[in-house]
């Protein structure tokens, strides 16, 4: 427990044994082999993290029980202790019959959900019984989970294979808390309205309390979908919530990720080693450059486009044969059509590459169409020069993150498909269009001739952002918000109200965050602006308690926002105090700030002739965007920034966002240690409120806690009551300075 919960900081909150999983594939599979059970575990990172989270925590797992031993091991409630030899948890099966499972998997999930979420609408395939059967079998998932699943229940689903089930469990069990993961991409309304079953899939989907996509776009898809389909659906699109008959459905983007630490250390491995010697002797791979492709059979890969564009790599640049050889490894999963003859094409245009190009000594494609485990594929990461992606949809992909953790020599390139996920996320690869056949062989050239320096910032990049998020951080920001919304019961919105009645209002202090508290959340911070109403509020608040503002913003800006004397104010997240007279500065900033202005002006002079970098300057922290940075000045980019930012890094935390480098100084104050510092200094006999809706409100809740109260706006773990938007702010305040407006 203890173990995980360092790498799942939210575990720890939920509640014992709450957790229900739900997927299509069970976690463990008995078998029979001859007289004896054998237990297999499907491979997956996922299966194996929500494994480790159920053993730590207990709780139940629902699944189709499709080993040919399944039955016999289980009890009358079709349950089985989990794992076999150290139970923790329980795996309840769902039976289905092979005619169900043709419908319902086969048909309905993989020929019409899987091609019409990944747009390729030739592939879609409907039929009636397909759609009778989806219904039946979940409905039959929605039995099992309702037998076991109590109040105070959270049911965790995956996937594409049970969208109603979130409405068959809320209509008779409304308090339950149920999240979905969709790990597929969500296509946008042009696309999903081809489905028969549009309107119903959407909404059983809103009976969830959150629904995770991999990417915002996907997320933004979905919305655009509500609002074509369902006209009674209130979207709120700056806090990604869609009120439906009542119910509000949280939308967020989780991109999954990889265990990093397993990869990174199974690729440095003294084996692996070994076993990229023997495959460099077994396929004449000495002196070579080296590519791989790791996939499963599978049409949305861009399996055809990859070989078309390496085909026609070889054609227009010679000088590459017998000099590149492209290793292929192909898993079929799905063993039915389009499958079977996509393989056959596949095959038939490796067979004809090879035949064109091959020499006595060398041959352009080796083609393995075997399953290779983790132990093994990281060698082929290891050595590979470039990693070829080229899905044509996807959403995510987690070979490329593979590819990036295994890449520990740090000489290999990423050439990824801007239409997978992770092209969201990793920046550091080179990002390729696979429906441009001459711009895709281009950029095969541009990987294996790419400098040395340039490969190693660029991977550099790209390993610190799949280490930083990796599977485990996926799972925690998902519990995170899932003990959120279930901590969140409505008698703390009213009760905020009767516990503050008893208390003189005299005696309190009052801390107010700025966005999203006092002004709407706007697309762009410059548009947050302090309405006169709200102003005249704090106004006459400020004449019978403290009030104190407490923003990320700068200092002088959030001062100047507000625009009212005889109040204090903190900025830059707490690091820096006005407090109405005099300026009080995190004790930690000293010398940092003035390393900071160096650090900028060095950046700045190196950058300059970058164009698109912008190097926010926020006194203590800041930040340098690359989101406008034209792809092929991203390594420049890199390398400048690292070579500066590594010699500093005993002093300022670096961490990467959405193409941006953020840095800061280790230790500085955060709002919670502002609020502590203001309480101490300036209220020590008051009672504290805080009212705030951002993450970083956090810290000042936790200060609170036992010695006043926090307040959110929205969601929060910490706060102890909540509002639910900044009318009801403004609510507030009124009542709390019995404000005549
Ligand atoms: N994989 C594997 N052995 C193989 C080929 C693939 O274990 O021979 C694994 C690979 O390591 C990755 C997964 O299959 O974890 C494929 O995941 P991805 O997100 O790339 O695509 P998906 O199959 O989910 O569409």
């Amino acid at each position: 427990m203890s173990q995980l919960s360092e790498k799942v900081s939210f575990i720890e909150k939920l509640p014992k044994r709450s957790l229900i999983i739900v997927s299509n594939r069970e976690p463990y599979i008995h078998k029979k082999i001859g007289q004896f059970i054998k237990v297999s575990r499907p491979a997956g990172g996922l299966t194996s993290a929500m494994d480790e989270v159920l053993n730590a925590i207990g709780g139940k797992w629902v699944a189709w029980g499709s080993g040919s031993a399944d039955r016999e091991t289980v009890d009358n409630k079709s349950c089985v202790p989990v794992p076999p030899n150290r139970p923790r948890y329980t795996l309840k099966r769902v039976w289905l019959t092979p005619e169900e499972v043709d419908n319902y998997y086969h048909g309905y999930s993989n020929h019409v959900l899987w091609p019409l979420c990944h747009i390729t609408l030739e592939k879609v395939y409907f039929r009636k019984k397909y759609w009778d059967d989806y219904q039946k079998v979940n409905q039959a998932f929605a039995n099992a989970i309702l037998e076991e699943a109590d109040k105070r229940s959270i049911v965790w689903i995956h996937d594409y294979h049970l969208c109603l089930l979130p409405r068959m469990l809320r209509r008779i069990n409304p308090e339950l808390t149920i999240a979905h993961f969709w790990h597929i991409p969500w296509p946008d309304y042009s696309v999903f309205r081809v489905c028969p079953q549009a309107e119903e899939i959407i909404r059983a989907l809103l009976s969830n309390d959150l629904i995770g996509f991999q990417i915002p776009l996907f997320v933004n898809n979905f919305i655009d979908c509500v609002c074509n389909l369902l006209e009674d659906a209130r979207v709120d699109r700056a806090r990604s919530n869609i009120i439906y008959k009542g119910h509000i459905t949280k939308l967020q983007a989780f991109p999954i990720s990889v265990d990093y630490k397993k990869f990174d250390s199974l690729a440095s491995s003294p084996r692996t080693v070994k076993t990229i010697e023997q495959l460099k002797d077994r396929y004449n791979l000495y002196d070579k450059y080296i590519g791989i492709g790791v996939d499963r059979l599978e049409y949305t890969k861009g399996l055809i486009k990859r070989f078309q564009a390496i085909d026609l790599f070889f054609d227009r640049y010679p000088e590459y044969r017998g000099r590149f050889t492209f290793i292929q490894i192909t898993v079929p999963t799905r063993i039915k059509e389009p499958y079977i003859s996509y393989k056959a094409t596949l095959e038939k245009l490796i067979r004809e590459i090879n035949k064109k190009y091959s020499t006595d000594t060398w041959m352009p494609i080796i083609y393995r169409d075997t399953k290779a485990e983790h132990e093994d594929l990281v060698a082929f990461y290891r050595m590979a020069d470039v990693a070829i992606i080229s899905s044509i949809y996807d959403g995510m992909n987690l070979v490329a993150k593979e590819f990036v953790a295994s890449q520990v020599d740090m000489k290999g390139v990423l050439l990824l498909s801007e239409f997978a996920g992770a092209a969201e996320e990793l920046d550091g690869a080179i990002l390729v269009n696979p429906y441009d056949l001459e711009e895709f062989s281009e950029c095969i050239r541009k990987a294996l001739s790419m400098s040395r320096a340039e490969r190693r910032s660029r991977m550099k990049t790209l390993r610190m952002q799949v280490k930083e998020r990796d599977i485990y951080k996926w799972i925690s920001d998902i519990l995170e918000e899932i003990s959120i919304l279930y901590s969140m019961k409505p008698y703390r919105y009213r009760y905020v109200f009767k516990y503050l009645e008893k208390i003189p209002r005299d005696n309190l202090f009052l801390f107010l965050d700025y966005d999203g508290t006092l002004t709407p959340i706007v697309r762009t911070p410059e548009k947050a602006v302090l309405s006169e109403d709200m102003r005249s509020i704090i106004r006459m608040l400020k004449e019978r308690m403290p009030v104190a503002i407490v923003s990320g913003r700068g200092l002088d800006d959030v001062k100047e926002r507000v625009g009212l004397p005889d109040i204090i104010y903190a900025g830059n997240h707490g690091a820096e105090i006005w407090d109405g007279e005099k300026l009080v500065v995190s004790p930690e900033l000293g010398d940092n700030k003035r390393i900071l202005e160096q650090i900028i002006r060095e950046m700045r002079e190196a950058l300059s002739s970058v164009r698109g970098v912008i190097i926010e300057e926020k006194g203590i922290t800041a930040s340098i965007h690359y989101r406008k940075v034209q792809s092929r000045d991203l390594g420049k980019v890199f390398d400048i920034f690292w070579s500066t930012a590594e010699r500093y890094k005993d002093l300022f935390r670096i961490t990467s966002g959405k193409k941006v480098f953020e840095i800061r100084p280790y230790g500085i104050w955060n709002k919670g240690d502002a609020v502590k510092w203001i309480i101490k200094n300036l209220g020590k006999d008051r009672m504290p409120i805080y009212i705030g809706d951002d993450v970083t409100d956090e810290d000042a809740f936790k200060i609170l806690r036992g010695r006043g109260i926090g307040i959110s706006v929205g969601r929060s773990e910490e706060a102890d009551y909540y509002l639910r938007n900044q009318k009801e702010v403004k609510r507030f305040l009124v009542w709390l300075g019995d404000l005549d407006t």
